[in-house]
């Protein structure tokens, strides 16, 4: 049967911001492509080891050390235990994907079609004006070419699709959305919360705002309070491409999915300075074949993206698409951290009930509306972080007692812990840049990204700071044993990347206008996270999504009155 290869529209990805180009593209009417270099996977049926217990986990469940050091020597290390036994099969394997590190350097990826939308941690914040202003104010970057306004529209159609659980907190920095009841704090978090929010006016403790439902919303299940997300959800009730977007754009009959189908590079014609269509490699029988489209939407996540726009290359690009300026793979920025641990005496007779899929969070409040007196760094950072009794394995490998006493110890709640862990802003600096490496090949026989990537003065120095911050708040909140630990100091290890083709007013100095559009080639739109200008201190996703479906809305609009 012959395959067609003419849409309208094709979306590159189908991650967090693919799903939601091709819901919002077949919703306003046009026949979509998205082409997704991953395995296919089904919604439901594929997640293999969604309902498999502990006790039936192979190894019982211990890293499979071999396999993982030689196979997936980078995706095993993610932090927060988001790689496991139980998903390995959506992340990339390491051996057949390679990347060059000029500095340390690790790149988080899956190979499945939805993405990390699968396996993302859900947290979902909007940026406020501070986080868009900032570039502009002191000088580092260069200047948003939008501010919260432009998209505080979008954050609500995309919240009101999504599902976010959370807290309006009525905070001009920390801009509220629309929110599904928040999950509940512990007794320990409530706290928490009264004790630090009474010795500083400035910070305010709230429940994490998260992409998991505590109600059932647009025929989605709530959440059951498991915390195994990331293995993928029967019930739908966390946001991902699988559950949400992916089958809102198939509901229209507009959407063909193509996977283990590679973007190598994008068509422009130099005559009309349009992007035509879309070579792919097929991942499994290594053919060629190109798309077309009358507009693109280029979704691959931050670095897959900058990867096809400098693989693009032509007599009209030779340094590849929109990157005329040399600007083209610099300014990645992050988030950098530390994380401040202790035990909080007092409670011994308070618990919870399940495990729930979210902790808590002070919203940025160092150098806010102007440089504090006593700050020796540049922006800001926030805190991510909990209080919970310690895990009873915890307590079963540490006991040093036998049968009765063992079980005795073993049967009892842990020591309530609470920890604080910051993210903290990255400034865009142009050295901090990913190439392409023409002397190493990688799969398909495409060039490997070089990532030459360090965290500068600015970011230790605010390190110490938020250590300090940690350490004062959780004393003041009555803790004992406060711990430092580094964390999220290596590039790459926070996987909120951003940068690379960055929107900006000036062409000179920026890959995409205003509206996602890359700068003289109309028709080519990039979401997102390759867009971003700057890191902010929040979590990035929700304004990738809001970035998405408000350039979608401007593309079908120029499509129609015939200028793209
Ligand atoms: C463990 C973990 C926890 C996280 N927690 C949070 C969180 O709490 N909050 C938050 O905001 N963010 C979080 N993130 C980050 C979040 O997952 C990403 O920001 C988000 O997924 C980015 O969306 P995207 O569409 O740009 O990329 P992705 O979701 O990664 O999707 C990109 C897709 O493009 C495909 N692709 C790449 N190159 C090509 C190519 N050449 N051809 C065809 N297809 C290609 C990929 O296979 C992939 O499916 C987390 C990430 C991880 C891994
Ligand atoms: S904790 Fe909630 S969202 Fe996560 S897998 Fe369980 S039911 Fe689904």
């Amino acid at each position: 049967m012959k395959q067609t290869t003419q849409f309208d529209a094709i979306v590159i990805g189908s991650g967090i911001t693919g799903g939601w180009a091709a819901k919002e593209l077949t919703e306003k009417g046009l026949k979509v492509l998205i082409l997704e270099r991953g395995k296919p996977l089904e919604h439901q049926t594929g997640y293999t080891h969604e309902f498999t217990p502990p006790w039936q986990a192979p190894n019982q469940g211990l890293p499979e050390r071999e396999l993982y050091a030689r196979e997936y020597p980078v995706q095993s290390k993610i932090e927060r235990g988001a790689f496991s036994w139980a998903n390995r099969q959506y992340w990339i394997n390491d051996r057949q994907n390679p990347y060059q590190e000029a500095k340390p350097f690790r790149w988080h990826r899956t190979d499945v079609l939805g993405g990390r939308s699968l396996t993302w941690g859900r947290q979902s914040y909007r940026w406020g004006d501070d986080d868009f202003k900032a570039n502009a104010r002191d000088g580092h970057g260069n200047d948003w070419p939008i501010r919260y306004a432009d998209l505080a529209p979008w954050y609500t159609h995309v919240e009101k699709f999504i599902g976010v659980s959370g807290q309006p907190e009525g905070l001009e920095s920390f801009p509220d959305g629309h929110y599904l009841p928040p999950m509940e704090m512990t007794a320990v978090e409530r706290a928490l919360k009264q004790r630090i929010e009474a010795k500083w006016q400035d910070r305010r403790v709230t429940i994490g705002r998260v992409a998991n439902l505590t109600v059932p919303h647009e025929g989605r299940g709530p959440c059951q309070n498991r915390n195994i997300c990331n293995r993928g959800c029967s019930f739908g009730a966390y946001f991902s491409s699988l559950s949400s977007t992916l089958p809102a754009a198939q509901k229209t009959g507009r959407l063909t999915i193509r996977t283990n189908s590679v973007v190598e590079a994008i068509d422009v014609d130099p005559r009309t300075k349009r992007a035509t269509g879309v070579r792919v490699i097929d991942a499994q029988s290594g053919a060629r074949t190109t798309f077309k489209a009358k507009v693109i939407f280029l979704c691959a996540s931050t670095y897959g993206s900058v990867q096809v726009l400098l693989q693009s290359r032509s007599a009209a690009h030779p340094n590849g698409i929109g990157n005329h300026s040399d600007v083209l793979g610099r300014y990645l920025v992050d988030h950098h951290g530390v994380a401040a641990f202790g035990e909080i005496p007092g409670f011994e007779d308070r618990n919870y009930k399940g495990r729930r899929a979210t902790g808590i969070l002070i919203p940025r409040f160092r150098n806010l509306g102007g440089q504090d007196a006593d700050a020796d760094f540049t922006r800001g950072y926030g805190f991510q972080g909990g209080a919970m009794r310690d895990d009873w394995t915890n307590t079963a490998a540490l006991t040093d007692d036998f049968g009765a006493g063992m079980k005795h110890n073993i049967a009892r709640p842990g020591k309530w812990v609470a920890f604080l862990g910051a993210f903290g802003e990255q400034l865009p600096q142009a050295h901090n840049r990913v190439t392409l490496d023409e002397n190493n090949k990688g799969g398909f026989g495409l060039p490997q990204l070089r990532f030459d990537v360090a965290y500068g003065e600015n970011e230790k120095r605010m390190a110490l700071d938020a250590g300090k911050q940690a350490e004062a708040m959780l004393k003041a909140a009555g803790a004992a044993r406060v711990q430092l630990a580094p964390v999220r100091t290596l590039p790459g290890t926070s996987i909120h990347e951003m940068g690379g083709a960055r929107m900006g007013h000036d062409p000179a100095s920026s890959v995409l206008n205003a509206r996602n559009q890359v700068h003289g080639v109309r028709n080519l739109f990039v979401t997102d996270g390759s867009a971003m200008a700057s890191s902010g201190t929040v979590n990035p996703s929700l304004t990738y999504m809001a970035l998405t479906v408000r350039a979608v809305d401007f593309a079908v609009a120029e499509l129609k009155a015939g200028r793209l």
